[in-house]
Formats: C-alpha cells, sequence, structure tokens
C-alpha cells in the first residue's frame, strides 16, 4: 500500500515536472508569460505540449482533453486523439503513417460549439463560435479512461467569439484580480509594498448522501430529480443524534477511502471525511487552496466520488434536500485572503485590536457582505436550496454575519473609541482565561481555545482565522458564489483604501488614528449586517427586517438581484461581469430554475399516475373484494375492519388526485408562458404545491400494504 503523501500529485503535470523537462530559458520565458497573464509565444506554447505529451504518454494516455464549467453545474470535456495520420516519404514511396503530434496551438485552445451551452440568448445560434483556452494557473493531470489508458485534462475558460465569459473559471479568474489588485493597493498604503500580489483561498466542506444503488434505481424521483419528491419520513431518523461522527459502514468507508486516494493521486488534499447528521450522510473536507484551484479540486471531488461509489454499487447524491425529514446538505465555503507569500489577512493574532491591517479586511468584508447580502443571496439560489435554507436545521435565507465576543468587541471598541475591555467569562471549576481552556483535571492538558465559539445558525461565520459561507448549496458549484464575494470585498477594500488616503492627507503613511477614525465611520455603516444570535428563530427575522436587511424568499427575487444596478455596478467597475454577461447569467439561471421545476412536476405526476394511484387501487381492490366475500358468508361488510381502511383511502386517493389534477394545469401554464414568466409561476405555486402532493402521497404510502407499494421507502434507503 502507498501512502497518500507517496502518490500525492502523481498524476499532475505539475511546475516542477515542467521545469524538469523544459529547458532553462524556456521555462522561465513561460513563468514570465504566465505570472504576467500574457499570452505564450508560440514557441514556449510547442514546448510545454512537447513536454507534457511525452510525459502523459509515459503513463499511458491515448487523448487530451480541454476540461471546462459551462453555466450547468458541472464540467465539460470533448476528448481528441494524439493520433494524426502524416504522409510520409520512404525509399521515393510515400505512405500514410499514424503518429502522436499535439502542438502548442492545440493546448493552448479548441473550439467546442457555443451553442449547445447556455449562454442565455447571448449569441444566436448562426454565431456559435467559442473557445477554451488553457487556464495556465490551474496544472494539468491525467484521468483514467478504458483499459488502463489515460486522458490528459486541461483545465480550461470557455468564451465567446467576442470573448464574453460563458463559464464559471473567467469570471472567477477575473475576481481573483480584482481582490488582488484592491488588496495589494491597500497594503501599499499601509507601507507593506513588497506584497505583489494577493489571492482569496478556499476550502469546500463537502456534505454528501450515500445510497444502495440498487433501490436508488428503482425510485424514479431521485433518479431524475435527484431527491425524493415524496415518502414518509421513518420511525427513526435523526433525533437519537447518534449518526454525526459516528462510525462510517464499511462498504461508505471503503468507497470513500478509495475516492481519497484516487484524488491524491490527482493533488486533491482531502483532510476530513466524517458522518454527518442525518443518517446516510457524509462529509469530506480539503486542506484549503486558491480558490480557481480548490473550484477544480471541488469539482474533481465530486466526479470521482460519483464514480467511485458506482463501483461500490452506491449512489452518490449531492442534491441539497434529498429526503424530506432529515438534514440537508450544504457546501461550507471557507474563505480568506492571502498574500503571495501565504500570510493570511484574516488571522487575528493574539492581539486584534492591534492589528489594524486584520480589522481593516474584516472590516471591508463585512461592509461587502452587508452592501450586497442581495447578491450573495443570489449566488446560492437554486431549486435545490430553496428546500435547505430558511428550513430549521440550515442558514436562514438572510445574510448575516457572525464575529464572536472577542471580535464583537475590538470593533465596538473602536467604533465606541474606547481600549478594549477584557472580561474573562468565569464558571466554577473552569478557568477560561483569554485563549486558554484550563480543565483543572490534572490528567487533562490545558488546551488553546479559539477565539470564537461556533455559530450554526449563520449565513456567514468567521471562524478563527476565516469565514465560512455556510449557505451555499452542495450541489453547486463553488465558482459564482466565490466570484460574487470576490467583487463585493474588491470594491469595499477599494472604497476603504480611498477613505484611508483621503483621511491621511499630506502624511505617506496612515496613522494610526487616520485609520481608526475611518474604521469608525464603517464599522458604523455595515453593523446591521452583525448577528451573533440565532439565525433560526423567527425573532430574527422581525428584526432582520427592521434593519433593513434583504429577506427573499424564492428564487426569482434571489437572481433579480444581479440585475439591480446597486449590485451590479459593483459587478462591472471591478472587471468581473459586464451588463451584457450579467444579463445573460440572469437568464440562464431562470431558464435552468424553470426547467428544475418542471422536471420534477413531471416527474411527480408520472409517479402518481403510473406508481401511486395504480398502487392505491389494487389495495382498494382487495379490500373490497374482502368485504364482497364476508357479505357472502354472511358477515356484516359495514363492521368489517376492511370498512374503514377502504374509506380512508377513498378520501385519501380523492384528494390526492384532485391535487394531480391542478398539478397538471399547473405545468402546462408553465410550460406554455415565456420562461421568465415559468420561472415565476413556478415559484409562486410549484414549491408549494409539490410540497403539498409529497405530503399526500406520504399519507397513502402510510395507508397503503406494503407489498403493493412499487417504490422503497425512507427506512429502506435510509438504514
Ligand atoms: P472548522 O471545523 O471550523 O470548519 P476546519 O479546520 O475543519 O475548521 O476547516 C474547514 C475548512 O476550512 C478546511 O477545508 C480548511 O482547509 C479550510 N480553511 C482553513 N483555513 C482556511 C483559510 N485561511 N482560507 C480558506 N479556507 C481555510
Ligand atoms: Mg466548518
Amino acid at each position: 500500500m502507498a501512502y497518500p503523501s507517496e502518490t500525492f500529485g502523481e498524476n499532475v503535470f505539475s511546475l516542477s515536472r515542467l521545469a524538469e523537462t523544459l529547458p532553462k530559458p524556456v521555462f522561465a520565458r513561460f513563468i514570465q508569460q504566465v505570472q504576467g497573464r500574457t499570452t505564450l509565444d508560440k514557441d514556449t506554447a510547442d514546448a510545454v505540449a512537447h513536454a507534457v505529451k511525452v510525459w502523459a504518454m509515459n503513463h499511458g494516455a491515448t487523448h487530451f482533453t480541454h476540461w471546462f464549467q459551462p453555466q450547468t453545474g458541472t464540467t465539460a470535456e470533448k476528448h481528441d486523439s494524439f493520433l494524426t495520420l502524416r504522409n510520409v516519404t520512404t525509399n521515393g514511396v510515400e505512405e500514410v503513417r499514424p503518429l502522436d503530434i499535439f502542438s502548442g496551438s492545440q493546448l493552448l485552445q479548441s473550439e467546442p460549439d457555443a451553442s449547445s451551452f447556455p449562454n442565455g440568448g447571448m449569441r444566436s445560434t448562426f454565431e456559435a463560435r467559442g473557445y477554451t483556452i488553457w487556464d495556465t494557473t490551474s496544472p494539468m493531470f491525467l484521468r483514467n479512461a478504458a483499459h488502463g489508458t489515460q486522458v490528459l485534462y486541461i483545465p480550461s475558460v470557455f468564451i465567446s467569439y467576442n470573448g464574453e465569459a460563458l463559464d464559471e473559471k473567467t469570471t472567477l479568474l477575473r475576481s481573483s484580480e480584482a481582490i488582488s489588485n484592491a488588496t495589494v493597493r491597500l497594503l501599499h498604503l499601509l507601507g507593506e509594498t513588497h506584497v505583489k500580489r494577493a489571492y482569496t483561498t478556499l476550502g469546500t466542506e463537502q456534505e454528501f448522501f450515500l445510497v444502495d444503488r440498487q433501490l436508488y434505481n428503482l425510485r424514479p424521483d431521485l433518479r431524475m430529480c435527484g431527491r425524493a419528491i415524496f415518502g414518509a419520513p421513518p420511525p427513526k431518523h435523526q433525533q437519537l443524534e447518534d449518526h454525526y461522527f459516528g462510525q462510517m459502514p464499511s462498504r461508505v468507508l471503503a468507497a470513500i477511502s478509495e475516492a481519497e486516494l484516487e484524488l491524491a493521486k490527482l493533488g486533491v488534499p482531502i483532510k476530513t471525511r466524517h458522518n454527518e447528521v442525518a443518517p446516510n450522510q457524509f462529509e469530506v473536507a480539503p486542506i484549503f487552496e486558491e480558490a480557481s484551484v480548490a473550484v477544480d479540486h471541488n469539482l474533481l471531488v465530486m466526479e470521482t466520488l460519483h464514480q467511485v461509489a458506482h463501483r461500490h454499487k452506491l449512489k452518490v447524491l449531492f442534491h441539497e434536500k434529498p429526503f424530506n425529514g432529515v438534514n440537508g446538505s450544504g457546501k461550507h465555503c471557507n474563505w480568506s485572503i492571502s498574500t503571495a507569500d501565504g500570510e493570511n489577512l484574516l488571522e487575528p493574532t493574539a492581539h486584534p485590536e492591534e492589528n489594524m491591517r486584520f480589522v481593516l479586511v474584516l472590516v471591508a468584508t463585512l461592509d461587502a457582505v452587508h452592501r450586497h447580502g442581495g447578491l450573495l443571496r443570489a449566488a446560492i439560489a437554486s431549486a435545490g436550496n430553496e428546500h435547505r435554507l430558511g428550513a430549521n436545521e440550515a442558514p436562514p435565507s438572510i445574510v448575516s454575519a457572525f464575529l464572536g465576543d472577542q471580535l464583537t468587541e475590538v470593533l465596538n471598541s473602536i467604533e465606541e473609541g474606547r481600549s478594549i475591555r477584557v472580561e474573562p467569562p468565569k464558571r466554577k471549576g473552569i478557568k477560561v482565561g483569554g485563549t486558554v481552556l484550563d480543565l483543572q483535571v490534572r490528567t487533562l492538558p490545558t488546551i488553546a481555545r479559539d477565539l470564537t465559539d461556533r455559530n450554526r445558525t449563520s449565513a456567514f461565520a468567521f471562524t478563527g482565522n476565516k469565514f465560512e459561507f455556510r449557505a451555499v448549496g452542495s450541489k453547486q458549484s463553488p465558482s459564482f458564489p466565490m466570484v460574487l464575494l470576490n467583487a463585493a470585498v474588491a470594491q469595499s477594500l477599494n472604497e476603504l483604501t480611498d477613505d484611508l488616503t483621503k483621511q491621511m492627507g499630506s502624511r505617506t503613511v496612515p496613522s494610526k488614528d487616520d485609520i481608526r477614525a475611518v474604521l469608525k465611520i464603517w464599522i458604523k455603516r455595515s453593523k446591521p449586517i452583525r448577528f451573533e444570535g440565532n439565525g433560526y428563530s423567527q425573532d430574527w427575522i422581525a428584526e432582520a427586517e427592521a434593519r433593513g436587511l434583504p429577506h427573499i424568499r424564492t428564487c426569482p427575487e434571489a437572481f433579480a438581484q444581479l440585475l439591480d444596478p446597486s449590485h451590479s455596478k459593483a459587478l462591472v467597475t471591478q472587471g468581473v461581469l459586464t451588463q451584457e454577461e450579467l444579463h445573460s447569467r440572469y437568464h440562464i439561471l431562470m431558464e435552468k430554475y424553470c426547467k428544475d421545476m418542471l422536471i420534477e412536476a413531471n416527474t411527480m405526476h408520472a409517479i402518481a399516475t403510473q406508481g401511486i394511484l395504480p398502487a392505491v387501487f389494487a389495495y382498494r381492490k382487495e379490500l373490497a373484494e374482502s368485504l364482497v366475500a364476508q357479505k357472502a358468508i354472511g358477515v356484516d361488510a359495514a363492521a368489517a375492519p376492511e370498512k374503514s381502511v377502504l374509506d380512508k383511502s377513498s378520501e385519501l386517493t380523492v384528494a390526492f388526485q384532485k391535487e394531480v389534477g391542478v398539478l397538471a394545469k399547473t405545468i402546462e401554464e408553465i410550460t406554455s408562458a415565456e420562461p421568465l414568466e415559468g420561472a415565476k409561476i413556478a415559484a409562486a405555486k410549484l414549491f408549494t404545491l409539490l410540497r403539498s402532493l409529497g405530503d399526500k402521497a406520504n399519507d397513502i404510502e402510510n395507508l397503503v400494504g406494503d407489498k403493493y407499494w412499487p417504490y422503497p421507502k425512507f427506512p429502506e434507503l435510509l438504514f
């Protein structure tokens, strides 16, 4: 057995591999061009292409592919073989010979048909040209194809003929650039002129469910929608709280560890794995990385888990709410800003009250979340996440930020122009002194205490030395939430730098008083976004609304935030999305939402008419026949026990059938409407209708005999 540390990155064409194979000056030119983000010249590109081809073919690669992220939430790839036929003349005889060719231009760019990917009406089909271009910041890697052959994956961006972003990656790279520029500006003003670049870090905690594949195959709703649209909750679910951090079932552990080994070879550093709260729910989390690489790696985690689970006869469900009645799944995005040297700018250090660089970055982030909470709400909106947000075990749909006692006190003290008060909470038997916990049991060591306790109910929580954006959905790419967050924070950092510059007047570096004076205003202004209480409580909704925080309930309302000038201006001025790209994204998101809702509606309709109604009819027939038989031998059928069940089934089935009729009409109404209008009708009508139909189906499931029920039930799926 090989340890992950030994195989780590085995299938990655890293910079050090490239350095080993390229002549020194060529490698230096490559690095210069990559860092300067200029286009690679043809000779350098050819040299890199040759080097990677030799390495890839030594590992069995026969094909290469530009691997990109269209706005579908998944990745796309089209494989091209290295195989080429060339005319070769030997001894005066010309013949066709097979050769393996991979040129610099093939490495740099390829041209998939853009009209088959979502483009939000930005392009008409007759001008379908789109390009994928190698993203030199993310390394190439190999993945298995059939019979031990490999495919060389080239992480790429996907743009239109006119350079508009058609994908999730181009905008992420632009937003990283915006953060870098804004951070460097601020740091230079503070005198840290050695910092040349900064980037955002991202660590994605990925939650998911694993279910038996054979049972999964028997549930059309899981197959079509990724979630159970009906299903009576099992008598035992998560109320015993015995699943979280419990021992993993052996088949699950086998699948997850196999996935981890494969991911290690791809250079994806998975660090933790554990059982989550709901039965059959699990989580894996990597060591954080630069955001654009972390996004690539999260997508690889999802794809690898999917493939490996298949080999173990399991099915992985990434949906945000696969089963009503138990916890849903999220993708907590841990986010911070780091300098190129790896210094975390959200590291509070021992005395955050004196660490002005930290406080400035913290306050800029709070300001961004305050001004653009609506934008962050748009970033996480999807038909799936709608079932999770605002339910009482997930972040609420109101975005607020949690800081913890100590940092709250730091900001309060600056706002009130006083020094900080340190009041260590005292509890008998336990000495809690600032950052140390002395448990007063001699055999237990004194431990370091985090600056903040946890608040699981906050959508955006400070957790020690980073923010955790907890409202992100488990199934979505983390890219868009990071794009919008980065753009918002870049704007605040820039404006904070502007304000500081004004405040300091003729001084070359701002004094402590300059910084405190500016911070005072900024802290006051963004205060409404800070909330330390229980985000699940009803009181909070009223308070948040009183504070003027947006409470956005549906997807169409959330997506409309993208077009709101108060938000779109920030995105456009930071150079992250153009007005046209924003419109296109709005259209794509609305259409996707409408389609997702329609798939659920049509699946529910099919299940109702082809599965549930026939099942209850068969059961009713048996009950009725039994009553006839009893009557024939002189039993009082009206008093027979079957009679009350038959009556009850009539009542439930009639109500269900009636609502199935309403469903059919609603589907009709949505399909005949324009897509944007359809999305709004779906939000207004379908969401509650599907819930209600699910509840009615569950009542029937609870009544009908087991042997008549054509679908696996929750107890089988979850235990
Ligand atoms: P917690 O248990 O508080 O969520 P963990 O240490 O388990 O904290 O971290 C969760 C995720 O946060 C991991 O993926 C981790 O790599 C990531 N993380 C830690 N520090 C940072 C940082 N500075 N920037 C981004 N992500 C981070
Ligand atoms: Mg966490």
